[in-house]
C-alpha cells in the first residue's frame, strides 16, 4: 500500500572488476565493526542481520562482514564486495546469502553510504497487516516518513520462496520497493534501513524499532496520532545532527564501559 587507436591489432585486456583495488580507510572498517557490535547490543540484530559500508575509494565496491554472527565481527572479518554482490577477497570464507540487499540498493541509490538489514522483533508485525502502515510517530523516528514501503517478495519469487534475498534479481527489486526512502519492511521477513553514513545507518536502524514499539503500544491505547509528512521532513534535519551523540554513548555501551 501507499500509496586502441594506434591501429595495433592487439586486444585490449579484459577489464577484471573485481580485481583488487586501493584499500579501504581502516577508520571505516572499524567504525564497521563498530557498527556490528552497537546494532546487537542494542537488540537490532541477533545471531542474523549484517550492515555494510559504501567503500570511501571505490563507490561501486562496499565493505561486509563474513558470514557469521555480527556481535563477533572483527576487523579481519570485513571482506571487500563487487556491485553485482560478489566477494573481491573472501579467500574462501563464506559470505552472507543476503549480500544482495545490499549491492543492488548502492546500486540504486548514489546517496547511500551504508545498509542495515535486520530481523527486529517490533518492526516485523507491520511488514504484516497491510491495512496499519507503518509510519514516524516519534521525532526520533521521523525519517521513517508517512508510509515505509512493504516488500512483497511473492510479486517477484513467486508463491514458493524462501523469503531470503539470495539473488541480484530480489535485491533490486528490494532496492526499486524502498525507492528514495529510508526504510523498507520485508514481509514475514525483517526489514533494510539505508543512510549517507554507516553512523547515521545504525542510528536509524535503532530508532525504526523504538518507533516499531511506540507505535505498537500506543495502538493498543487507541487511535494513533502520526507525525505529518512536514513533520517528518522538518524532524530529521534537526535529527540527523544527534547521530554522533548516540553513536559515542551506544559505542561506549557495546564494549561495555558505561
Ligand atoms: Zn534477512
Amino acid at each position: 500500500m501507499c500509496t586502441a587507436e594506434d591501429g595495433s591489432s592487439v586486444a585490449a585486456p579484459a577489464l577484471d572488476k573485481h580485481a583488487p583495488g586501493p584499500a579501504a580507510n581502516p577508520d571505516l572498517i572499524a567504525d564497521l565493526v563498530i557498527a556490528n557490535r552497537i546494532l546487537f547490543r542494542e537488540s537490532v540484530v541477533d545471531a542474523f542481520g549484517h550492515v555494510s559500508v559504501r567503500h570511501d575509494k571505490d563507490p561501486k565496491r562496499f565493505l561486509l562482514a563474513r558470514n557469521m554472527a555480527p556481535a563477533l565481527v572483527t576487523e579481519a572479518d570485513v571482506i571487500e564486495f563487487g556491485d553485482d554482490g560478489e566477494p573481491v577477497n573472501a579467500a574462501g570464507r563464506a559470505v552472507y546469502l543476503e549480500r544482495f540487499i545490499h549491492s543492488e540498493i548502492y546500486r540504486a541509490r548514489p546517496d547511500v553510504m551504508s545498509v542495515v538489514h535486520s530481523h527486529s522483533m517490533a518492526v516485523l508485525p507491520f511488514g504484516l497487516v497491510p491495512s496499519v502502515p507503518f509510519r514516524a510517530v516519534t521525532h526520533m523516528g521521523s525519517f521513517i516518513g508517512v508510509c515505509a514501503p512493504v516488500f512483497e517478495i511473492r510479486e517477484t519469487a513467486g508463491d514458493d520462496n524462501d523469503l531470503l534475498i539470495s539473488n541480484r534479481a530480489l535485491g533490486a527489486a528490494l532496492a526499486k520497493r524502498l525507492g528514495d526512502q529510508s526504510v523498507c519492511l520485508m514481509r514475514g521477513h525483517g526489514s533494510t534501513v539505508v543512510g549517507n553514513s554507516v553512523k547515521q545507518a545504525v542510528f536509524r536502524a535503532v530508532y525504526t524499532e523504538q518507533n516499531a514499539r511506540v507505535l505498537s503500544e500506543a495502538s493498543r491505547i487507541g487511535p494513533v496520532v502520526s507525525l505529518t509528512e512536514a513533520e517528518t521532513r522538518t524532524a530529521t534535519r534537526t535529527i540527523d545532527g544527534q547521530v554522533p551523540r548516540a553513536w559515542n554513548m551506544w559505542r561506549l555501551r557495546a564494549e561495555g564501559k558505561v
